[in-house]
Order: C-alpha cells, then sequence, then structure tokens
C-alpha cells in the first residue's frame, strides 16, 4: 500500500508510533524514525534489526525549529523527498490544575502541539515541491471530550485537531493532504504508567470490550497515509472502540 514512499514517524522508537514503523515497512515504505534521545533512538534500530526491519533513525529537538530543519534537510538530501510525515511523538498528564506547574504545562504544548508545527514547516516546502504529500498527526479521543485531570494534555490534542483542519484546507491546492488518528486507550507504556484504579474502569466502559492495540492504531495511519485515502482530508478519526470518556 505504500511501494517506495518515503515516510517520517515522530516518536517511533516505542508503543504506537513503533507500530507504525513496523506496519509502513510491511507495506512496502522507506521509514525513518525520530526518538527523543540517540540510546533509545539506536535501541529503536537495533530491535528492529533483529526483525530484519530495516530503518533509520534521528533524534533532533522537536520543539527547536532549527534542529527540525537541519534533519529534515539531511533526509530529503539522501531520501529525494518525504511522501508522508507521521507526527505522533506526545507526553500525556493526569495532574489536577493545582498541582501542575506553568513548566509541565509548557512541557506538554511544546512536544504535542509546537513540535508538530516544526516538522510540518521543515517539510511542507518539500512537498509542495512534489505538489504531493500526506501529514497525520496523533490526536486523542480526549480531544473531543477532555479529561478530568490534566488539562495540559486534552488542551494540546484540541488545538491538534484546529492544527489539522485548518493546514488541511490550505495546503489541498498543493495536493497534500493533512489528517488526525484519535487513539482511545491504548495498550503502551504511556497508559501503563497511569494508575490502575483509574484505566481498568474506563476500559470497561469500551463498547468494544477491550483496550486498543498499537496495531489497531497503527492500521488507521496506514490507511490514511494510503491512495485509499486520497480524497480525505481534514478528518479527526476515531479509533477507541466507541469509547466516550
Ligand atoms: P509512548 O510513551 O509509548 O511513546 C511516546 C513516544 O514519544 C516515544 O517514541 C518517545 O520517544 C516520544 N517522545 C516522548 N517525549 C519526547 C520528546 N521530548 N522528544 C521527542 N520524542 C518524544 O506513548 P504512546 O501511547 O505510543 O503515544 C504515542 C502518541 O499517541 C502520543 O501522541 C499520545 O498522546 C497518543 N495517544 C496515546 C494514547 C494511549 O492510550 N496510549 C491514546 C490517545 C493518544
Amino acid at each position: 500500500m505504500l511501494n517506495e514512499k518515503v515516510a517520517v514517524v515522530t516518536g517511533g522508537t516505542r508503543g504506537i508510533g513503533l507500530e507504525i514503523v513496523k506496519t509502513f515497512k510491511e507495506n512496502g515504505a522507506k521509514v525513518i524514525l525520530f526518538g527523543s534521545r540517540k540510546e533509545s533512538t539506536e535501541e529503536a534500530i537495533e530491535t528492529l534489526k533483529k526483525d530484519n526491519v530495516e530503518v533509520e533513525g534521528y533524534f533532533p529537538k522537536l520543539d527547536d525549529l532549527q534542529s527540525v530543519e537541519k534533519v529534515i534537510n539531511e533526509i530529503v538530501e539522501k531520501y529525494g523527498k518525504i511522501d508522508i510525515l507521521v507526527n505522533n511523538a506526545g507526553i500525556s498528564a493526569n495532574k489536577k490544575i493545582d498541582e501542575t506547574s506553568e513548566q509541565e504545562f509548557e512541557d506538554i504544548m511544546d512536544l504535542n502541539v509546537k513540535a508538530m508545527f516544526n516538522t510540518i514547516k521543515a517539510t511542507v516546502p518539500y512537498m509542495k515541491k512534489e505538489n504531493s504529500g500526506v501529514i497525520l498527526n496523533t490526536s486523542s479521543m480526549v480531544s473531543i471530550y477532555g479529561q478530568p485531570s490534566g488539562v495540559g494534555y486534552p488542551t494540546s490534542k484540541f488545538a491538534v485537531n484546529g492544527l489539522t483542519k485548518s493546514l488541511a484546507r490550505e495546503l489541498a491546492p498543493y495536493n497534500i493532504r493533512v489528517n488526525a488518528v484519535a487513539p482511545g486507550i491504548t495498550n503502551t507504556d504511556m497508559v501503563a504508567k497511569l494508575p490502575k484504579e483509574m484505566i481498568e474502569p474506563l476500559i470497561k466502559t469500551i463498547p468494544l470490550g477491550r483496550i486498543g492495540e498499537p496495531r489497531d492504531i497503527a492500521n488507521a495511519f496506514l490507511f490514511l497515509a494510503s491512495d485509499l485515502a486520497s480524497y480525505i482530508t481534514g478528518v479527526i478519526l476515531s479509533v477507541d472502540g466507541a469509547a466516550r470518556s
């Protein structure tokens, strides 16, 4: 489905991002993953190599435009183009507002929103040159419903939806599609970090009766990245088992 496409996946070292990397590779793409640190990036590349999955990795500072531009330029020099950009790196929060510091709020906005702006800004000139491209952003079910604590996280994901819908309109004349996937509760480290007493009752309320697996989410990214979605842009696709909390 993605034969010979060049794809960049941020937050590709574990969880949903790592599964997107694997799924895209299985479907013929050349994939470059971004991690937060040298060690975790190299570790992910080594793990994939053991399964005969060959990818390259970089670890730009995503909230620093210059650092991102340097790496994106290098990738285009090497691969000739970027067809698909997946903005998946993200952190969450679950503290009440009176326990949340200004710095913690800023950290979430820097990674979940500003980093997305930076990678898109660095990549779009190349996509415009090709008159083709796909940008996919990881949103969340909290971008629709909010959540009862950790206000920075839903705030950032509402922003992701705004950025997605607006850029879909701005970039459509250049044949660049921009969509987001909004996962529900998904079986990754991000959820493992949260208290069991908080997560288990939520899983029980999911109409499909189970937590989402990273592959459930990666398959939605695959569809939106592929030509099967050639007339879809500006969409926030919920992949959440009909969870509504
Ligand atoms: P995860 O914690 O397993 O992975 C997060 C990824 O982001 C990692 O690859 C990590 O390297 C990267 N990252 C973290 N901090 C970074 C930084 N400062 N700079 C660069 N990269 C950084 O989490 P996940 O569940 O796989 O989350 C992936 C995306 O899915 C996030 O955007 C998250 O908000 C979203 N999401 C997750 C769930 C869920 O239930 N797991 C639900 C909805 C949305």
